[in-house]
């Protein structure tokens, strides 16, 4: 009864129905969205699937919202996406995202020049940046050394952080970078190249807050002892 009061219904929520009740319609789809849903929402459910997190049922939910918001919320939506894309680089100097030829961070004129701290990803700079603890500067590698995946030291921005810990005001370069296997290759890899330059120190990884020692993996527990400090 349900089905068949939907698939009569003129209203907004009937239309919708009718595209995406799942016994009458999706079973009987010989393959493919474009079976199931009108072409143009099965291109924009295919498009938000693409993205990560992004399974079948949300791309769906994604789709059916925007499709009942304004024009000029979607539109807006639209040229954010080819704004960003357009416009977001890499700053020249530390390679973190940017829209200006150097960042923000680098070109603050509070925050400390003598102090590099190198990280992996983007996202850690912007991680690292809401502790509000660290008042030097970043350097993205765009990567970890990975053997199995191709990726040597001079598929990430070695070179250019080997130019910036060479001047003379650096005096610490700080290594945070996430302890996976290749993270640690690339830790000690960096340590051993940086050395002959400056301080050279690594975050200490531990115990997150709230945890429990006796749940803690034993290398995790060996990382907190080891980077264990005076009270
Ligand atoms: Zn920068």
């Amino acid at each position: 009864m349900e089905d068949g009061r939907r698939f009569h219904c003129p209203s907004a929520l009937g239309f919708y129905g009718y595209l995406l009740d799942p016994i009458s319609k999706i079973s009987l789809a010989p393959g493919g969205l474009g079976a199931i849903y009108t072409p143009p929402l099965a291109r924009l459910i295919e498009q938000l699937q693409r993205l990560p997190s992004v399974g079948p049922k949300t791309a769906q939910r994604l789709a059916l919202h925007l499709l009942k918001r304004p024009d000029a919320e979607v539109e807006n939506l639209a040229q954010a996406l080819l704004d960003a894309k357009k416009r977001v680089g890499q700053c020249q100097v530390c390679f973190h995202l940017s829209a200006e030829p150097v960042c923000d961070i680098c070109r603050h004129p509070q925050r400390d020049n003598s102090v590099i701290c190198v990280v992996s990803d983007p996202r850690d700079v912007i991680a690292l940046e809401k502790t509000r603890e660290f008042r030097g500067k970043y350097h993205v590698l765009g990567g970890v050394i990975s053997p199995m995946d191709g990726i040597g030291p001079e598929q990430l921005t070695i070179q250019p952080l080997l130019h910036r810990v060479s001047q003379p005001e650096i005096a610490e370069v700080i290594l945070a970078i996430s302890p996976s296997v290749e993270g640690e290759t690339t830790t000690l890899y960096l340590g051993k190249l940086l050395q002959p330059f400056t301080k050279v120190t690594r975050i200490a990884f531990g115990l997150p807050m709230g945890g429990d020692l006796e749940y803690a993996d034993e290398v995790t527990l060996a990382r907190a002892l080891e980077g264990r400090r005076e009270l």
